[in-house]
């Protein structure tokens, strides 16, 4: 009888998960195991997609089920490249899929772009969303915010910034992150989008959605009129705008949003310290702009960080296949870049799954000691589906009447709380 095969996964956002889902499919005998380096599954579902659409993080109970029904195990607080190698995992395992995605912020790439009062969206998406390992505190955003990027990452930011507290009813939001914007809130945003609305990357219902924040008064800088015979998509979003754009908050009008399509951003100036950005028209002869900005965000996708990932060089985004080596495969955003939605990674696993299909019976012929076959200090540190639960219902408990979880934003609290050596203190659960 063959021996079972023993699957590895770095990784567990909506990529490991639906390649796990496929390969439990195709090989019901086999061994797999997820791992991650955090103590919590599902990447950028809990980490990523805005605390306010909780609707979309619900797509967390449907991964859950390959934990609690389909036999694969999750092994987190294991980071490959630090707790372990990729080849100790090569060694134990007869396939492995990278399901890493993208960590770091892609830049501009304009002048004044090191100026210090330029954030990166990942790293206010991930305060929001109490990221245990994103610690830098919430940046002094100052009145007038710019926001670089046209995308549904910005409008999340757009929305974070622009509601009130009491818009997040039900939401998980890191509350003392949100208590620390609103503290001093952006008066003005800028929101600068180098596509036209035609092209814009933007979905017409996040665009909507921005209208049923009170307070709000729109403006945009560009004709809004599309052809008539434009994409659904790009009818659907100048309507959208169109929509805003006859909101009128009158005196209660607690800030001005002005949106500005086909608009490139030219430079990042101030001596020192943001001042303004200039802007150039994409597509016509109109004078640059020049807005005045106290801060910079930027939203123009998802890169590798130092473009070797753990020794396998440049990973460079490749559409075609998910092959790196015998045995080695990858999936998701560190396959294709950061592009598409979470339901997009469901292809795309389901693609390289039958890659692996069809390169098994070689990949069969090794014997692989599976997760047992690794060092006894790291399986020791893991942190398990059911210790997993354990925050998990630690998080629940923890949250206020109006919220949905109180997410704990220290790693080691986390890990503590998983291996049940939570000791509490006066500073209660989330201390950091
Ligand atoms: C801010 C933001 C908001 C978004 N909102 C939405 C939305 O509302 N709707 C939607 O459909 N899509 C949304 N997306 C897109 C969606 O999140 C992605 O399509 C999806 O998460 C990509 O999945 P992935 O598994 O490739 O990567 P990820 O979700 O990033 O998962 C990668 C996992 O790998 C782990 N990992 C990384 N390095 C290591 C290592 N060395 N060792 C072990 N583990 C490691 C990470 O901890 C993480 O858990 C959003 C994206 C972002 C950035």
């Amino acid at each position: 009888m063959d021996t079972p095969l023993s699957i590895a996964v770095i990784g567990s956002g909506p990529s490991g998960c639906y390649i796990a889902q496929s390969l439990r499919r195709s090989f019901p005998q086999s061994e797999i195991t997820i791992y991650d380096r955090l103590a919590s599954p599902y990447g950028l579902v809990r980490y990523g997609v805005a605390p306010d659409h909780q609707s979309t993080k619900s797509i967390q109970s449907q991964f859950a089920r390959l934990f609690e029904r389909e036999d694969v195990r999750f092994a987190g607080n294991i980071e490959v490249g630090r707790d372990i190698s990729l080849d100790q995992l090569r060694n134990a395992h007869n396939i492995v899929v990278l399901a890493a995605g993208l960590p770091e912020d892609r830049t501009v790439g304009v002048p004044g772009e090191n100026l210090p009062e330029v954030y990166r969206a990942g790293r206010l998406t991930r305060l929001f969303n109490a990221h245990p390992l994103e610690q830098t505190g919430v940046p002094n955003l100052g009145k007038s915010v710019a926001i670089i990027g046209g995308g549904n990452v910005s409008i999340d930011v757009l929305r974070m910034l622009i509601k009130q507290p009491e818009d997040f009813v039900n939401s998980d939001i890191d509350d003392a992150v949100l208590a620390d914007y609103v503290r001093a809130p952006a008066g003005r945003i800028d929101f600068i989008c180098r596509s036209t609305i035609t092209n814009a990357p933007s979905d017409p219902v996040m665009l909507s959605e921005l209208g049923r924040i009170r307070g709000v008064r729109f403006s945009c800088s560009d004709p809004i009129d599309v052809a008539e015979d434009a994409p659904r998509a790009a009818l659907a979003r100048a309507k959208a705008v169109a929509g805003l754009l006859e909101i009128d908050p009158g005196t209660e009008t607690r800030v001005e949003v002005a949106l500005h399509f086909g608009w490139a951003p030219v430079s990042i100036n101030g001596d020192g310290h943001v001042r303004n950005v200039e802007l150039r028209s994409v597509n016509d002869v109109r004078p640059n702009l020049h807005l005045d900005a106290d801060s910079v965000v930027t939203a123009v996708g998802f890169d590798y960080d130092s473009g070797d990932w753990h020794g396998l060089g440049a990973l460079k985004a490749n559409l075609e296949t998910g092959v790196m080596d015998l045995g080695l495969y990858r999936t998701g955003w560190i396959k294709r870049g950061s592009r598409g939605t979470i339901a997009e990674n469901r292809s795309c696993a389901k693609a390289v799954a039958e890659e692996i299909v069809a390169g098994v019976d070689t990949l069969k012929q090794q014997t692989k000691p599976g997760y047992g076959g690794l060092p006894e200090e790291v399986r020791a540190r893991a942190i398990d589906y059911s210790a997993w639960k354990r925050v998990d219902s630690a998080e629940t408990d923890a949250a206020p009447a109006d919220r949905s979880r109180r997410k704990f934003p220290s790693h080691e609290h986390m890990v503590a709380i998983a291996h049940n050596n939570f000791v509490q203190t006066s500073a209660g659960p989330g201390a950091n």
